[in-house]
């Protein structure tokens, strides 16, 4: 990731970024390749920083698959260490808030949570803990692979936006 611009806008500090030029796999045929088809911004909450909150704006890109017998022509760039498929917030984020929301529940955790710049609601914090699996799950190993919805009723959208990928 190159990061551009940092933006302060004092509650919030906006980072402006985008991923390198990297070679990807279709996800259809598994060619490889790094020609930009287009570009979309994510915006993902991120941690906070000295207690203000950060959203990153993450260019990426929407490659082009080369392969003209393959039926994709055109697939989104994904950043799995970063950030969730779908999500709307970096996996770190997501940590955090599943963190807190496993030992102070609902309103305290979101309390505590704003208090050092994460602004979320009393039922992302429970939601958050409910998908949390517990320490030696063997489901925990996979944890990161798990698309969260930021937002109740966003699973609804995912499906729906599934084939533009
Ligand atoms: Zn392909």
């Amino acid at each position: 990731m190159l990061v551009d611009e940092i933006v302060d806008q004092g509650e919030v500090v906006r980072i402006r970024a985008r991923t390198r030029s990297r070679w990807m796999a279709c996800p259809d045929c598994g060619r490889r390749t790094r020609r930009a088809h287009a570009y979309h911004v994510r915006r993902l909450a991120d941690l906070p920083i000295g207690g203000r909150g950060v959203v990153l704006e993450l260019r990426v890109r929407r490659l082009a698959c080369r392969n003209s017998a393959c039926a994709r022509r055109t697939f989104r760039e994904q950043v799995p260490r970063l950030a969730a498929r779908w999500a709307r917030r970096t996996l770190r984020s997501t940590s955090l808030i599943a963190g807190i929301g496993v030992s102070v529940a609902g309103r305290a955790g979101a309390a505590l949570l704003s208090r050092f710049g994460t602004r979320v609601s009393r039922s992302t914090v429970l939601r958050q803990a409910d998908q949390t699996p517990e320490p030696g799950d063997p489901l925990q190993a996979a944890f990161d692979d798990v698309p969260i919805p930021a937002e109740p009723g966003r699973w609804g959208a995912c499906r729906g936006a599934r084939g533009d990928r």
